[in-house]
């Protein structure tokens, strides 16, 4: 038994959010919000408070792993396929499962899903009567965590490993642009109701008018090459508010953020 808390920090979306958990030997007994973290401060979302179900549930998914060769029990199977992602540099076959396998495990009596949630039916109901929000202080929407080519969460520290998009760009609508007077390459600061921070702007029709992403895994401390730190990137954590959430699941909307952009002009 171990009864302090450790700091860590939720992998299993990408705001990363500080947690302190309390270890019953190698299971997570209790977690919660860690309040110290600089970005999260102590929110942690219902997810989190599920980690020990995804290590240890019963029903989670192990055979896939087997049928291809790895064995072992609880964490012995996961560090078997952690050790041959690390001696297997050219790739590593990690799950093989078949596709009539997976309605094995549709448990109902019937063995169909029911997508008939009461609470859901209401919330699409009333999408029907539901109009766009124009706020003239925020007048766009802010994508904050844009999965693109060249992020992945916060493993990618070093920026020199992605040389397509070193400063995670703020991709805008041309239109945009011009309204706004920005060029390719040019900084603009963008703002939402919890913060405010500056970016560099790529300008690309694949976006609408009206609609700005940033991606997810940016804004990291990393060191130049004289070892003097430097901040690459926004880091989006920072522009979304706990308090504009989903109230099923709890987690903060970012991918729906009321933003301002403004040119940096000096
Ligand atoms: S929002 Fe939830 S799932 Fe995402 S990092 Fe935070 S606690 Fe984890």
């Amino acid at each position: 038994m171990n009864d302090e808390w450790r700091q860590t920090a939720c992998i299993l979306c990408s705001l990363n959010c500080g947690i302190e958990v309390k270890l019953e030997g190698r299971r997570i007994a209790r977690v919660h919000g860690n309040r110290r973290h600089v970005v999260s401060k102590g929110y942690a979302c219902e997810k989190a408070q599920g980690l020990d179900y995804y290590q240890n549930s019963r029903d989670r998914l192990t055979t896939p792993s087997r049928r291809t060769g790895f064995h072992g029990e609880g964490f012995a199977l996961g560090e078997a396929l952690f050790d041959a992602v690390l001696k297997n540099r050219s790739g590593v076959l990690f799950t093989v499962d078949p596709y009539e396998e997976t309605w094995k495990r549709v448990r109902t009596p019937e063995g169909r899903i029911s997508v008939d949630i009461p609470e859901l039916i209401n919330e699409l109901n009333s999408l029907r009567s539901e109009q766009p929000v124009h706020n003239p202080h925020f007048p766009f929407v802010l994508t904050a965590g844009d999965r693109r080519s060249t992020t992945a969460n916060t493993a990618i520290r070093d920026p020199g490993w992605r040389p397509k998009d070193p400063h995670g760009s703020l991709r805008m609508n041309p239109q945009d642009a011009e309204t706004l007077g920005v060029k390719p390459g040019g900084r603009v600061r963008i703002t939402t109701q919890r913060a405010s921070a500056e970016a560099v702007v790529e300008i690309t029709t694949s976006m609408q008018p009206g609609h700005v992403t940033l991606p997810n895994g940016s804004g990291l401390w990393y060191p130049d090459r004289e070892g003097q730190e430097f901040l690459h990137g926004v880091p989006p954590n920072e522009l979304t508010d706990s308090a504009h959430r989903d109230w099923i699941a709890g987690t903060p909307f970012h991918k729906n953020v009321p933003a301002r952009v403004k040119a940096i002009t000096d």
